[in-house]
């Protein structure tokens, strides 16, 4: 990572309030090009992904890794920065409400490192977008004020103009959450009635948010018993009574749901996105990782020569994308594949093989190895070179139904799958809360692999979790796994089993899904 010098600056760029998708274009551009990224415990981690794997990553504040105080965290920018880094400091929220920018600022400057600050949506917005809360309304609240229950010494609210802060219509406090009881207690001895609504709001815009309503006069005892924990702010004044019909946040299909999402990382994103589009959050454990296959030497023999092919069958959007880039990767192109008819196992391959400026001849309607066969016709695949690109460890249906149709077949491995345990910390723990709603398969593979990687009682309490499932061959497996399988679409494509999940969780609104 050697950089030149002169190069190296600071940005100092607000996270958002929690979803990683509410940082801003610059934040995001910047986090792509960065070199060390510095972040809060509060910022979402997740997007720190979102910078090069070369980065160096750190993670600061409570519970994170590394206990840095702020002087250390100045030091460490400065440091990174004077090699001529570019130093990305994720703060939560936006770096100037409640967010020390200005110390971290003033080192900077005093260390002649230039720096540039990026604005981000703070909690006190993301609370009220995703509530349906409004800040200010035309009938019922002209200002709003952000405070925050901590003052400078981290002592108890004393340094709080509680007088001046109940003149405003629409209160929200920060860092309220171990303080909440002197919080409300100044705002009503300064005046404000303990009839005043008031919400708090934990974890806003993350799918773990949590809203409770009350009152001035009450919304303290609630949260105890319910056990509220930071973060969360408080919004206090008569806008925090309205909002309950807006609140699309917690209306979504999929809202207090964690799915686990077991497809390989590269695919998965299509998936998980889509569920937390509905609401859920998800746990992303890709059972299995793509490697490039043991030796790529049958490959490399069945690119040398296409044009013997009459079919070339691609059973999977992987497969595709490995064949062309080994293709490229050996100075050929697409030209090599005049002639040969080009199959495709579902829509998904097929819309990746067009995506290459070529025709695909067939795809079956029964998106399986058995349609495949259907749609290539008995007699254009007696006597006929058939090229299967596909992954190492397959079923074997395939090549053997058309070799007994008196086919030439050449099935070469394009790519083979290893185990994997990214995101499995995660399954475990909320395999042991009980805090999972529904586990979701796309392969037997993937079934194979995940019911592998569970120790001991792990497996049994796997069994009570509904599965989804891509299609019956997958839902076999998932059975013969004793899982319990209550969703699987008609078409075994990822956007219907994202749609049969949302159908079968839509209008149950708790406990487990409708019929299972
Ligand atoms: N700079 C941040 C605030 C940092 S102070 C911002 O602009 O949002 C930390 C406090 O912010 C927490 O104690 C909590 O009160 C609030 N906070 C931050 N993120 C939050 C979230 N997602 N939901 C609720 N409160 C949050």
């Amino acid at each position: 990572m050697a950089r030149r010098r002169g190069r190296g600056r600071v940005y100092l760029v607000g996270a958002g309030p929690g979803d990683p998708s509410l940082i801003t274009v610059r934040g995001q551009t910047l986090l792509k090009e960065a070199d060390v990224v510095v972040c809060d415990v509060l910022a979402p981690a997740e997007l720190m992904d979102m910078a090069p794997a070369s980065a160096e990553r750190v993670l600061v504040g409570r519970g994170g890794r590394r206990r840095l105080d702020q002087g250390a965290i100045n030091r460490l920018m400065i440091a990174r920065a004077r090699r001529g880094l570019r130093v990305v400091r994720l703060k939560g929220g936006d770096p100037n409400v409640f967010g020390r920018v200005g110390e971290e600022a003033e080192s900077l400057v005093r260390a002649r490192i230039p720096f540039e600050i990026v604005p981000g949506v703070t909690a006190a917005l993301g609370a009220a977008a995703a509530t349906g809360i409004p800040l200010t309304h035309r009938s019922h609240a002209s200002s709003v004020a952000f405070a925050t229950a901590q003052t400078g010494s981290g002592k108890a609210p004393g340094g709080i103009d509680w007088g001046g802060l109940a003149r405003i219509d629409t209160v929200v406090l920060y860092m309220g959450v171990r303080r909440l009881e002197g919080v409300v207690r100044g705002l009503m001895e300064a005046g404000r009635s303990p009839a005043t609504p008031a919400a708090l709001v934990r974890w806003a815009t993350r799918p773990e948010q949590r809203l409770i309503r009350g009152t001035l006069g009450t919304i303290a005892a609630a949260a105890r018993r319910k056990g509220l924990d930071p973060p969360a702010i408080l919004i206090a004044g008569e806008v925090a009574g309205l909002g309950r019909r807006l609140d699309w946040f917690a209306r979504r299909p999929l809202a207090g749901r964690t799915i686990v999402v077991t497809r390989p990382r590269d695919q998965s994103a299509a998936l998980a996105d889509r569920l937390r589009d509905e609401g859920a959050r998800v746990i992303e454990a890709p059972s299995i990782v793509l490697r490039p296959p043991i030796s790529s030497g049958p490959l490399d023999r069945a690119l040398e020569r296409l044009g013997r092919y009459r079919f070339l069958v691609f059973t999977s959007v992987n497969g595709v994308t490995r064949f062309f880039e080994r293709l490229a990767g050996r100075g050929l192109d697409v030209r090599e594949l005049a002639g040969v008819s080009i199959v495709a196992i579902g829509p998904a391959t097929a819309a990746a093989i067009r995506s290459r400026g070529l025709r695909v001849a067939a795809i079956p309607e029964e998106f399986r190895a058995e349609g495949l066969l259907r749609v290539m016709g008995r007699r254009r695949v007696r006597g006929a070179r058939i090229l299967i690109a596909r992954a190492a460890q397959a079923r074997a249906i395939l090549p053997r139904v058309l070799r007994e149709r008196g086919a030439l077949v050449d099935v070469v491995p394009v790519y083979r799958a290893v185990l994997s345990r990214e995101g499995w910390a995660d399954v475990r723990r909320a395999l042991s809360d009980g805090g999972l709603d529904l586990l979701t398969f796309t392969s037997s593979a993937t079934v194979k692999y995940f019911m592998a990687k569970l120790r001991g009682r792990e497996a049994s309490k796997a069994r009570r979790i509904p599965a989804a499932v891509i299609g019956p061959i997958t839902a076999r497996a998932a059975r013969q796994s004793g899982l319990r399988v209550i969703a699987m679409p008609r078409n075994y494509t990822i956007d219907a089993l994202a749609e049969a999940i949302v159908r079968r969780f839509r209008n149950s609104p708790s406990g487990t899904p409708r019929g299972s």
